[in-house]
């Protein structure tokens, strides 16, 4: 007999979380107006709301936590985060910022000004709002096959040539650089292949434009690439890596994701005149050169997380467990995103619950409907966050509806995603029975998502 899959790794440390019963999720999901970003922590069961920062740090990163050098200028652990930038990302230059929209900040500030337009695949809020409050314009140039979840393909995250190249054609004097994001977030956490990159760098080199990789699960996507792109199983996830990366001028990281640390980001880039550019910024928005935000142990944990990020085994056992929840809703008969995702599970909401309106907002619907079920927290992807037009300020409705279940890296096991997947069961067979949605009551300009106050519609 085979023996069965495992985990490469064992629990040196654990935190207690509590079950709640409904009664008390009714009052704390009604006091939060019905938004899951203003529940507390501990009114939360299993916390899927995001896999950003969420991780548990290993021994080793621990460790390198006690070594961090706090010193304002020339750091060690600057030091040690370049080197470890340098071989696993192979760019010669960056600079350190707290999170992956301070890079998007930063960055942006030297690249976009007003009228831009970025093309890219189905950009990242952050990274879009970063565009549009510069009053310049994210293009969605993905392919079709990603906004239909019953389609299986191999890399939804991919961008269609054919609509990069005619915006390229048409508006290319508007366009600064293309963006990449990989794997793709916004559409999934679909992975983007090495073809589609180099075809997308060949497009970028035709008319002289920079790419720039939105890289926050770049690990996960080169994953994806070993098991999935002809040619590169035999190759290690470094290798990939750096292929991967032989394609962009410059990346942006959001660290609380594939480098497994609680805080951090930075960017990389190849040219020395835009990290002198960028460096202005740096230090105006995040700190001086050498620790842009970070405390040193954080960049020492950051360096190490990076190399333990990239093993094959550390991320087979976080895409399979992915996986395996994904697998035990697909056999519920729940809609699912298909293929399953790196980071996430994302439910269709508007084929769980077709009788609502898209005006009721049918994945936070959901999203709320799981959290009374079993005060598991997951996120909605779809009208809420997608915001309205900046220009007629009409609600947009996105293609796709949807609810994140987010796996935080090496924290739940596959016990808490068995309860997370009979509660949407249950929910899925009294489905019809959930009658009303949400409206809105209140909401930001921008990023409305974060703090919008809902009620029953
Ligand atoms: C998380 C994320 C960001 C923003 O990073 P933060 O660290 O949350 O600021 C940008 N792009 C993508 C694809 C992300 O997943």
């Amino acid at each position: 007999m085979d023996l069965p899959f495992a985990e490469s790794y064992k629990i040196k440390m654990v935190e207690p979380i509590r079950k709640s019963s409904r009664e008390e999720r009714e009052t704390w999901i009604k006091n939060a107006t019905y938004n899951l970003f203003k529940l507390r922590s501990d009114q939360v069961f299993i916390d899927l709301l995001t896999d950003s920062g969420t991780g548990a740090m290993s021994d080793r990163q621990w460790s390198e936590m006690m070594l961090g050098d706090e010193s304002y200028a020339g750091a060690s652990s600057y030091f040690k985060m370049k080197d470890a930038i340098q071989s696993v990302l192979g760019f010669d230059y960056f600079l350190p910022t707290h999170q992956g929209r301070a890079a998007e900040n930063v960055l942006f500030s030297v690249l976009i000004k007003e009228g831009d337009i970025i093309p890219g695949n189905s950009h990242f809020d952050t990274t879009k709002g970063h565009i549009e409050y510069r009053k310049a314009i994210a293009a969605d140039c993905t392919i079709d096959e990603a906004f239909d979840t019953t389609l299986s393909h191999p890399f939804k995250g991919n961008v269609d040539a054919v609509k990069l190249e005619n915006i390229l054609k048409s508006k290319g004097d508007k366009i600064p650089f293309i963006i990449v994001t990989i794997t793709c977030n916004s559409s999934g956490g679909q992975p983007v292949s090495i073809e589609n990159l180099k075809m997308v760098r060949r497009l970028a080199d035709k008319y002289g434009k920079m790419v720039v990789f939105d890289s926050a699960r770049f690990a996960e996507n080169a994953y994806f690439i070993k098991l999935r792109e002809k040619g590169y199983q035999d190759k290690t996830i470094r290798e990939i890596v750096l292929e991967m990366f032989a394609c962009a001028d410059a990346m942006t990281m959001s660290a609380k994701k594939d480098a497994i640390v609680n805080m951090g980001g930075f960017i990389a880039m190849r040219s020395k005149e835009l990290h002198a550019k960028a460096s202005v910024y740096n230090i105006m928005f995040e700190g001086y050169i050498t620790y842009g935000g970070m405390s040193g142990r954080d960049m020492n944990a950051l360096a190490q997380g990076l190399f333990e990020g990239t093993e094959f085994d550390y991320l087979e056992t976080r895409i399979k467990q992915v996986e395996y929840l994904g697998k035990r809703l697909m056999d519920f008969g729940i809609p699912v995103q298909q293929p399953i995702g790196g980071h996430a599970v994302f439910v269709d909401a508007k084929r769980f619950l077709p009788h609502l309106p898209k005006e009721e907002f049918q994945a936070q619907t959901l999203a709320v409907e799981l959290y009374l079920e079993a005060g598991v927290r997951g996120v909605e992807i779809g009208a809420l966050l997608a915001d309205r037009d900046p220009v007629t300020r009409e609600n947009r409705y996105p293609a796709l509806e949807l609810m994140r279940l987010a796996i935080p890296r090496r924290v739940y096991t596959n016990n808490h995603m068995d309860v997370v997947a009979v509660a949407l069961k249950n929910i899925y067979d009294r489905r019809d029975s959930i009658r009303k949605g949400l409206k809105i009551v209140d909401e930001a300009p921008i990023m409305r998502h974060f703090t919008v106050s809902l009620d029953l519609a």
